[in-house]
């Protein structure tokens, strides 16, 4: 068995399931993973946090044009 290149499913990036990880997920009787390890973290928060990172990103984007006017 060999390191795989897999791609999460969620933020499109490439992540490594190790040997290790096959083999344990072969032995629970597993599918591979279809997320990466910090999207897999973030399954149980991401209900609760939704909202509020929609909050976040207001704010983060006015931010953004606040500086760009600023700049100008
Ligand atoms: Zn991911």
């Amino acid at each position: 068995m060999r390191d795989k290149v897999l791609i999460c499913i969620q933020c499109n990036n490439a992540f490594v399931f190790t040997v290790t990880e096959q083999e344990h997920f072969l032995s629970m009787g597993f599918d591979p993973p279809r997320r990466c390890p910090s999207c897999r973290k973030n399954k149980f928060k991401e209900s609760e946090i939704r909202s509020r990172k929609n909050n976040k990103y207001k704010k983060k984007h006015f931010h953004m044009k606040y500086d760009e006017n600023v700049e100008e």
